[in-house]
């Protein structure tokens, strides 16, 4: 029986695919024009080893934007020092100490946190494959053995181009989708008429602004939104005004849904005390990894929130990472498949090669939460060699 498991070594690897063929950013991100071959010129990830004194190695992955080697940095510079030795089942201990590194210096958000959150994950997957067990065992059993899944996203384009890509859509099986909105109140509103003329009331409609809107515009377009009864509208405004979060849930009917930028356990109880959104969207690679995103859900429920988890434009181990939290959490809500990348033409490696597993696509949306030991995937070390930036 093993009662203690010595963490033995850390390493970080940093991982970058450049995007030659770039499709249009979501326009609602500020000065997007000036800042689209910097923020979305590559697809991005850092991936954490965590090897146990048992020779077996757990993976995680950062959510990883822009520098992954600053990312790197953190982690082989302020928390493989303080891991190295420790019992890798002390999870709470591991991220209480990691965090305690840099709580009073301005480092509660952010980097520091994307990076405690790949090693944390590592960490489950490590005890998970240790004991022979998924990571949703270790967590308290799975409500479920598929989660739902809603296609994201679906971009800004002409109207035909923007209907023919919900037509297949709808072909794959799907019920549920994500548009992307943020180009101004009225061509927003125009483009949600027309799906609602085309495809009717049998097909759920998120919206995601990505933070594009003032409190006042947001407003506006929440109070016509309502009529086409749309299932969620995400990130309406910016994450650090929270007042202005209460102002738009206060004065709209429409489910606000949030989280993606949002940290640890205290930004997520500001952003459901203050911000009183209705639907939450944590990234466990960026959020605070397991030990961190779990209590984050525990909290929701108690708010009567529910959990949508962000992926983005993770790879397939933060996927993976994902489908055990959602099959362990009593408040659920669907999953999002990123259907569509950054570059249509040229999508995700990191999605799926650097993984020996696959999960998904889904199934008439369904996706099966993987049995497997820890996360329940593999890393497939070639293909993290040819992404590995040198
Ligand atoms: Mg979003």
């Amino acid at each position: 029986m093993t009662t203690e498991l010595r963490i033995r070594d850390i390493s970080a690897i940093a991982l970058e695919v450049p995007i030659t063929r770039m499709d249009n950013p979501p326009e609602s991100l500020p000065y997007y024009q000036e800042l689209k071959s910097i923020v979305f010129g590559s697809y991005k990830s850092v991936v954490v080893k965590v090897t146990g004194e048992n020779s077996i190695v757990g993976i995680g992955e950062c959510m990883t934007r822009l520098s992954p080697e600053a990312l790197v940095s953190i982690i082989m510079d302020v928390l493989r020092p303080i891991l190295l030795g420790k019992d890798a089942f002390d999870t709470e201990v591991a991220w209480e100490e990691m965090y305690g590194t840099m709580r009073q210096r301005g480092h509660s958000k952010g980097y520091f946190i994307e990076a405690i959150s790949g090693v944390d994950i590592a960490i489950w997957d490590l005890i998970g494959k240790t004991l022979h067990k998924p990571v949703y065992k270790l967590l308290g059993g799975k409500f479920t053995d598929t989660v739902e899944c809603y296609a994201s996203s679906v971009r800004f384009k002409r109207p035909k181009e923007v209907l023919d890509e919900v037509r297949s859509i709808v072909e794959e099986g799907y019920t549920k989708f994500k548009l992307k909105i943020g180009r101004g109140v009225e061509e927003d509103i125009e483009a949600v008429k027309l799906l609602r003329e085309e495809f009717g009331y049998n097909m759920t409609i998120m919206v995601d602004a990505n933070s594009g809107y003032s409190i006042n515009s947001a407003v506006r377009i929440g109070r016509k939104l309502e009529r086409y009864e749309i299932y969620w509208f995400e990130e309406p405004i910016p994450p650090d005004n929270l007042m202005g979060y209460k102002e738009l849930t206060t004065k709209l009917d429409i489910p606000i849904a949030a989280g993606e930028s949002e940290f640890t356990r205290y930004g997520f109880r500001d952003l459901f005390e203050i911000g009183r959104i209705d639907i939450v969207q944590p990234n466990v690679g960026r959020a605070g990894g397991i030990t961190e995103v779990k209590k984050i859900i525990s909290m929701a429920s108690a708010f009567g929130i529910e959990y949508a988890p962000h992926t983005g434009s993770s790879s397939g181990i933060t996927v993976a990472a994902e489908l055990q939290m959602a099959a362990s959490s009593a408040n659920f809500l669907i999953f999002e498949h990123m259907r569509s990348a950054w570059s249509n033409e040229q999508p995700n490696p990191l999605g799926k090669e650097i993984m020996n597993e696959s999960i998904g696509p889904p199934v008439k949306s369904k996706i099966e939460i993987p049995l497997g030991d820890g996360i329940g995937v593999t890393l497939n070390e070639k293909a993290l060699e040819r992404y590995r930036i040198k």
